[in-house]
């Protein structure tokens, strides 16, 4: 058995960790000597998964701190150490189903033949990923890639370095190199990654890139699930309480300070009712966060050029005649750090590059809507989001949203959660992604479908062979009966 799972501790990161060629080149070797784990080395792998990001835990909370310069503690234990064992352990209890062949109806013509879908490793997978979620975001994928009995090579952020290099290192002390390895590096090292021919590559990240990794990845024709981003929506119901929905918002967009791809991007708001949302929004974060900046639940932005990038957002929108309010509960001030306050934006329009680009941090615009038609028409005019959020009590006009609308998921009265859920996929559509993964579907989709076709001894496909002649006319006839 050559997929061992090793459980030293103390190891540097492997020598090589920045090279992404002889990395592969050691995980296909493994692929190629045992090309379809059993299930007990599958739950071998997960169990030791699971053991690495539970026993480092505190390692990886401290790496993140460090890395956001002031990340919250328990923002990390929730999405990132909870959400990535949940996944892993999801996966070890629904194993055996997911990987049983299953038996398929061959059809009245070729009876009494057997098929089967039998679902076989791809083989090395390559997973890149961003920094705001710098762990869950290399290991949930590397999750799907493990049940599904593959190989993986990791690529994390460089713009997280300290995880990146204890993912290194901890991944080093817990699987054997043609198992799972890590690389790390700049752009050149991202760029030189996806040129490389992987069985499936996976990446999380801005859709600009996504469309640089797709191209790269088209040399090779290795097939691609991208997880993007977007300006994801949250359109208000004016049924809806306000307080209600302001706080659940308040929750979904300040969590990580608005660094995450699922956070709502800007609200849709009933024209009568922005001024009492702004109010509620107020009233929310002040609880949530009576100071900011000393504030270990208030989250950093990662570094000073997406804080400068926020910033040059908000002037422009200034600039143009937006009205720019920001919440600094305890009328604090920032230098020195890269904390930005919450801040909401009224009167914007298109012309404003905070309206065009994902926002993916604390600030959020609010656009007022007459009816919920036209809030509907908003959304469907621009680039299919990743996520969209709906706050309403009326069981009619959510179905309606959610039938009109095209998103990658959506949250009723909630935010963020459609994405924790283990039995559901997670994934973008049009410029916000392509493919899923979590789950059943992480699985399905690191995983070949392999239609397998049993012939019986007695069989009708003499019948089909030239030269042709009477009885292929009467079956053909039968068949082709309406
Ligand atoms: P990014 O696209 O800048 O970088 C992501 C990864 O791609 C990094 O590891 C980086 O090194 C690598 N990379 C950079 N240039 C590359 C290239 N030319 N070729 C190959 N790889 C390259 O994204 P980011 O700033 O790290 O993350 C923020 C973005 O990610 C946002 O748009 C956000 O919405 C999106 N995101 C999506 C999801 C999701 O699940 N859909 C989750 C988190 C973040």
């Amino acid at each position: 058995m050559t997929t061992t799972t090793t459980e030293t501790t103390g190891r540097a990161a492997r020598p090589n960790a920045n090279d992404p060629r002889a990395a592969l080149a050691r995980l296909r070797a493994g692929f190629e000597r045992d090309p379809n784990p059993s299930i007990e080395a599958r739950r071998r792998h997960l169990d030791a998964l699971e053991r690495m990001v539970m026993r480092h835990k505190d390692a990886i909370t401290r790496a993140i701190t460090a890395d956001f310069g002031g990340r919250s503690a328990h923002e990390t234990l929730i999405a990132e150490i909870f959400l990535t064992v949940e996944g892993v352990r999801y996966a070890k209890a629904n194993l055996a189903k997911w990987m049983a062949p299953e038996r398929r109806k061959p059809g009245l013509a070729y009876q009494p033949a057997k098929v089967s879908v039998h679902y076989q490793p791809k083989g090395v997978v390559g997973i890149i990923s961003p920094w705001n979620y710098p762990v869950q975001l290399a290991l949930a994928p590397l999750t799907g890639a493990l049940a599904a009995g593959n190989r993986a090579l990791l690529k994390p952020s460089e713009l997280t370095p300290e995880t990146s290099a204890l993912l290194s290192r901890i991944v080093a002390d817990t699987f054997s190199d043609d198992l799972v390895s890590v690389v790390t590096g700049g752009v050149q090292l991202a760029v030189d990654f996806s040129h490389l021919s992987f069985d499936h590559l996976v990446f999380t990240g801005s859709t600009h890139v996504g469309r640089l990794v797709m191209k790269a990845a088209a040399d090779n024709l290795v097939p691609v699930t991208l997880e993007l981003g977007g300006k994801s929506p949250t359109i208000l119901h004016d049924s809806y309480p306000l307080e209600k929905a302001a706080e659940t918002i308040a929750l979904g967009k300040w969590f990580n300070a608005g660094q995450t791809c699922i956070a709502p991007d800007y609200l849709l708001v009933p024209e009568g009712r922005v001024e009492p949302l702004i109010r509620a929004l107020e009233a929310a974060i002040r609880k949530s966060y009576p100071t900011l900046r000393d504030n270990p639940d208030y989250t950093s932005i990662v570094n000073t050029r997406h804080r400068e990038r926020l910033g040059a957002l908000l002037a422009d929108a200034g600039d143009k005649g937006a009205r720019v309010i920001e919440v600094n509960p305890a009328g604090e001030r920032f230098e020195g750090t890269n904390k930005l306050p919450p801040t909401l934006v009224t009167q914007v329009d298109d012309g404003m590059l905070l309206m065009q680009e994902e926002i993916f941090g604390p600030v959020l615009p609010i656009v007022p809507y007459a009816r919920l038609e036209d809030a509907l028409r908003y959304v469907a005019e621009r680039p299919r989001p990743l996520a969209l959020y709906y706050f309403d009590d009326d069981a009619r006009r959510v179905e309606r949203v959610i039938e009109r609308s095209l998103s990658g998921g959506v949250a009723i009265n909630a935010c963020l959660l459609q994405c924790c859920v283990d039995d559901a996929p997670f994934g973008g559509i049009g410029p916000s992604g392509m493919g899923a993964y979590h789950g059943h579907e992480g699985f399905l989709t690191f995983s070949h479908a392999k239609t397998v076709f049993h012939q019986a001894k007695l069989n009708a496909a003499p019948l089909l062979a030239p030269p042709y002649g009477r009885a292929i006319e009467v079956l053909m006839k039968l068949l082709l009966r309406g």
